[in-house]
């Protein structure tokens, strides 16, 4: 007999219950990835993300090399690729992880239909992509957790299966065609300071990471310039690490920055199960509040200057810039340059969305729409009208100004405090900066907001 494992945003060997469960119950199993122009033509085959899933397709082929199988790769619309496969093999049985995504949803909706017309079962599996799969813990009366807290409480105490380990041997077919892998290399405008993708890549980094940072994690992750966080977003992004297993570690290694880094992954689940719940909240405030974002000439301008890093708030025009060249940027610049735009400039959420999916090499559907939603009011925030000062965030966490000068070099001459407000100089000593006055002053913002949400 023989399966198909469709693979998607779970691109490893390790903690894989489809691969597992396929392996369990066929002879040969077809370890297949689709390149679907659908996923292009909905805008989310960014250069970064492109560059990053072409290392995790080649480590993936790689890891299954040496078990003696191989990754089986395919372009075109999924579905039918799925279906031409199955009869080519006389396959009985696809799995396939589940997902959250209307696009996801919808896939499996499809796949389903068809492959029931041709006596092939479908097996979508939970808790590969998460911990605690979207609806597994809901609140009395509602399908979703619409407030962080309860929900992290209620997700901790789910008891968790324990990570399965990769399998020794995966026999493929013969005669299956594969397009040729992808390669880093052939991708334009790629950031250059991207990080290197794959299972393995990750999977050394997550190691590396829980005995190097694991435990000033807690008191440092807010720290800029001190970078302490562990960078696997792209990697649980694409699966390439089981967030599973990546809980089920920190908890061996114990301690109270393995729980606070723990705490951050629960968050990842909470946003999915509200996409779960809410597929439109990818695209409408989740919680509608207002529809008066800035407009016009002026908003066009100021959000290029955002999206360049020259709006004249060093820490934020830092963060914009680390983000160009990194493809990635700390969770502390996400948040203030969020708030900048949506709260200070007073420009449209989906607009920094947009921006941001487009370079993010961890950019995600419900981690992206959501944190945007959660900082702009419209989300899950019970503080909607809380505002980031860029000032007071930057002197804050990065009180040396090390973040600042690391990416704005204008500002290389600058020590701290004046490198957070660097138009309090005066005369020549402001001259001798290039670097551009504020785009907006800060009380000026605050009054926009105020009088945008109609409380002043
Ligand atoms: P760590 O601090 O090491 O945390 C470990 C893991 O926990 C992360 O890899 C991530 O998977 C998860 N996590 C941490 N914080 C959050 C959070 N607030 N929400 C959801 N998951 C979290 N994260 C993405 O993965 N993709 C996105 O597209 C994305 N867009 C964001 C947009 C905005 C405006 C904001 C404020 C946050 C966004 N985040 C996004 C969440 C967070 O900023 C990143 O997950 C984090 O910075 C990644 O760095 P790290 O792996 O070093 O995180």
């Amino acid at each position: 007999t023989v399966a198909v494992v469709l693979y998607t945003s779970d691109l490893r060997v390790h903690d894989h219950p489809p691969l597992r469960a396929a392996l369990d119950g066929a002879q040969e199993v077809v370890p297949l990835f689709v390149r679907d122009p659908a996923v292009d033509r909905a805008g989310f085959a960014a250069a970064n993300r492109l560059a990053f899933l072409a290392d995790c397709l080649v480590d993936l082929d790689r890891a299954l090399g040496e078990r003696g199988g191989r990754l089986v790769v395919r372009k075109g619309d999924t579905v039918s690729e799925v279906r031409a496969l199955v009869r080519q093999t006389e396959a009985d049985e696809v799995h396939l992880a589940g997902g959250v995504t209307a696009f996801a949803r919808a896939r499996e909706e499809r796949l389903r239909k068809v492959l029931e017309e041709d006596g092939c079962r479908l097996y979508v599996h939970d808790g590969v992509v998460d911990v605690v799969p979207p609806g597994d813990v809901t609140p009395q009366g509602s399908d979703h957790f619409a407030v962080f807290t309860p929900y992290y409480r209620r997700w901790a105490g789910e008891p968790l299966r324990t990570p399965l380990s990769a399998p020794r041997e995966v026999r493929v077919p013969t005669g299956v065609r594969s397009e040729r892998m992808p390669r880093r290399s052939g991708i334009a405008d790629v950031s250059p300071g991207l990080a290197a993708g794959g299972e393995s890549e990750g999977r050394k980094r997550l190691a590396s990471w829980l005995t190097a940072h694991g435990d000033a994690y807690e008191q440092r992750h807010d720290d800029l310039a001190g970078d302490v966080t562990s960078r696997l977003s792209p990697y649980l992004h694409f699966g390439a690490v089981s967030a599973l297993e990546a809980v089920q570690r920190a908890r061996k290694r114990g301690g109270a920055g393995a729980e606070a880094f723990v705490r951050q992954l629960c968050w990842r689940d909470f946003h999915r199960q509200v996409l779960a719940a809410r597929p439109g909240a990818a695209g409408a405030d989740y919680r509608p509040r207002h529809d008066r974002w800035r407009r016009g000439a002026g908003a066009e301008a100021d959000l290029a200057a955002w999206r360049e890093g020259r709006t004249g708030y060093p820490v934020v025009d830092a963060a914009m810039r680390q983000l160009a060249h990194e493809g990635w940027m700390h969770n502390r610049g996400r948040l203030l340059t969020a708030s900048f735009l949506t709260k200070t400039l007073y420009i449209d959420w989906r607009e920094g969305a947009r921006h941001f999916l487009d370079l993010l090499v961890d950019g995600d559907v419900a981690n992206n729409q959501l944190n945007w939603q959660w900082v702009a009011g419209t989300g899950t925030d019970s503080r909607p009208h809380r505002v980031l000062n860029p000032v007071l965030q930057g002197k804050r966490y990065d009180p040396d100004g090390v973040y600042v000068r690391r990416w704005v070099p204008e500002l290389a001459g600058l020590g701290a405090p004046a490198v957070h407000e660097p138009w309090r100089l005066s005369g020549l000593d402001r001259a001798a900066y290039d670097y551009p006055d504020p785009l907006i002053g800060l009380s000026d913002g605050l009054e926009r907001f105020r009088r945008g949400r109609g409380t002043s």
